[in-house]
């Protein structure tokens, strides 16, 4: 308990960006601060929604996933597959568009990226309305792969946005309002 409540003592939350009535959560504290950086990575491995040898390699979201995803694959033995935002890689790409609050975005990852059947844990910061990581996990499997799970280090709470992404198990470490 002393180790969590470490850990979310280190979540800054900055009220009003990127805009009015947003209040952000921030883990950039957490990475920076030795201790928590490695109790984050402990908890995301001890929390992990599916063992380690049921995937293959991580897949993670622009930008704050690749800020810890590599971490965690590389302690777990597997590989790294960036999720980035459009128009950021080289040709060929498999590119998958969602919708956003206000507009449209989209993601796109190298198509030889994923092996046939390869079975992909997607990890990103936070889960809000789910729409990110549920269009990481479509495009995920338009390439040829599986989803086997999703981990995050945050879930606002309210927004449900764990029901867009159906029966694949999951992850959180900190709840926030
Ligand atoms: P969703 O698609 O689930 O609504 O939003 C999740 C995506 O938006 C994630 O990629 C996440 O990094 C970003 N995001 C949304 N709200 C916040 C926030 O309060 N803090 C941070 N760090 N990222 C957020």
């Amino acid at each position: 308990q002393d180790n969590a409540d470490y850990l979310i003592s280190r979540i800054r939350s900055v009220e009003g960006f990127p805009k009015a009535g947003i209040n952000f959560r921030d883990f950039m504290p957490v990475l920076a601060d030795p201790k928590a950086l490695g109790l984050m990575l402990d908890a995301l491995e001890a929390a992990l929604p599916v063992p380690a040898d049921s995937f293959d390699a991580i897949a993670g979201l622009e930008a704050r996933g690749f800020l810890f995803g590599p971490a965690l694959a590389a302690r777990l033995g597997k590989g790294f597959i960036a999720v980035r935002k459009a128009g950021k890689l080289p040709p060929e790409t498999i590119g998958e568009s969602y919708d956003l609050e206000y507009g449209t975005a989209s993601i796109e990852i190298e198509a030889n990226m994923v092996q046939p059947g390869e079975r992909v844990l997607i990890v990103d910061d936070l889960i809000a309305t789910g729409g990110t990581a549920k269009a990481a996990a479509d495009l995920i499997r338009r390439a040829g792969g599986e989803v086997a799970g999703f981990s995050f280090v945050m879930e606002l709470i309210g927004l449900n946005g764990l029901a867009p992404l159906g029966d694949v198990p999951s992850s959180t470490l900190v709840t926030m309002p």
